[in-house]
């Protein structure tokens, strides 16, 4: 079942604006049809998903970018499609969706990834199963911020191989001040749960070293906020331990839209003493199914050429 009904009074994310997307658009800012600004062989993820980099097998993945977003996180590093329609991306229904990953896959892609595509949840299960009736035999991966409903999530249960969503932020008051969002860890932790009920553990291919099945959990280290961080990898490393895949990534960058009335430490860069800390701490607590950086990695080289 497509679950289009959903669209018109659209509860899909935890905004819950309840409008009907079929006339007007929410705090994500799209309406019901889905706007894909680019879609390309993509290297700069984790290497179970872009391939080992620097060897001849390096085909990448199947990347397909969606415009808007319901978390609209202040700082966002790819603010110039999350805000909303460019005017330049591809409005595509499921019919085209699913050519688009069937296309990928032509071209060598190692999965279909699919990044900030839950505000089109229903449209998104609909191509998933048009593309895999029409030949689509690489894993999916879906890609969050990980403000995200369970309920919504439950409509890709059984198409999704791969979840990588985000956990950006643990404390009520940070969340509420860079997502307008008091309840994202609340969120964030249920989502994750079940995206691991339906993916369950990594599994790891190993002839290719790529993911077939399982998660990879990110995190953005935001300066100054080191406790954050340390909660979120408590919960994370509680919780799920080794059957789970975390990004420590330390590259948050200070954007030029950040908004004037944005909290100071937003325009600051991450002390790579505070990465060390973080890396340490992960560590500690016995992950190894683990990608952490080098923390001189700041800056913007892993964001894609966006149309705008
Ligand atoms: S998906 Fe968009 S319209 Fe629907 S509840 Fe979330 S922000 Fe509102």
């Amino acid at each position: 079942m497509a679950h289009y009904e959903a669209l018109e009074h659209c509860t899909l994310c935890p905004r819950k604006c309840g409008i009907n997307r079929y006339e007007k658009t929410g705090f994500c800012s799209m309406g019901a049809l889905p706007v894909v600004n680019l879609y390309m062989l993509h290297h700069g993820e984790e290497p179970p998903i872009s391939g080992r980099l620097g060897t001849e097998d390096t085909r990448g993945s199947g990347t397909v970018f969606f415009e808007g977003c319901s978390a609209k996180c202040i700082f966002c590093q790819n603010s110039k499609i999350s805000g909303g329609p460019t005017g330049k991306g591809e409005g595509a229904d499921s019919s085209r969706l699913a050519e688009i990953y069937l296309e990928l896959q032509d071209k060598g892609a190692y999965n279909i990834n699919l990044v900030t595509p839950m505000h089109f949840a229903p449209v998104i299960a609909d191509s998933i199963k048009r593309a895999k009736d029409n030949g689509l035999k690489i894993p999916v991966a879906v890609n969050t911020g990980g403000y995200d409903e369970v309920d919504t999530l439950k409509m890709l249960d059984g198409l999704v191989d791969i979840y990588m969503p985000d956990f950006k932020v643990w404390d009520p008051k940070t969340a509420r001040q860079i997502l307008h969002a008091p309840d994202y860890a609340d969120k964030a932790a249920s989502a994750i749960r079940e995206m691991f009920r339906q993916v369950g553990p990594a599994d790891i291919d190993p002839d290719t070293d790529l993911m077939r099945k399982g998660m990879i959990v990110r995190h953005l280290m935001l300066p100054g906020k080191l406790f954050d961080t340390k909660k979120i990898l408590d919960f994370l490393t509680g919780e799920f331990g080794n059957d789970i895949y975390i990004s420590l990534m330390s590259q948050y960058t200070p954007m030029p839209t950040l908004p004037t009335d944005a909290p100071d430490f937003l325009r600051r860069t991450v002390p790579s003493g505070h990465y060390d800390s973080a890396s340490d701490y992960l560590i500690d607590k016995g992950q190894i199914n683990a990608f952490v950086q080098d923390s001189s990695s700041q800056g913007d080289l892993l964001i894609p050429d966006f149309k705008d």
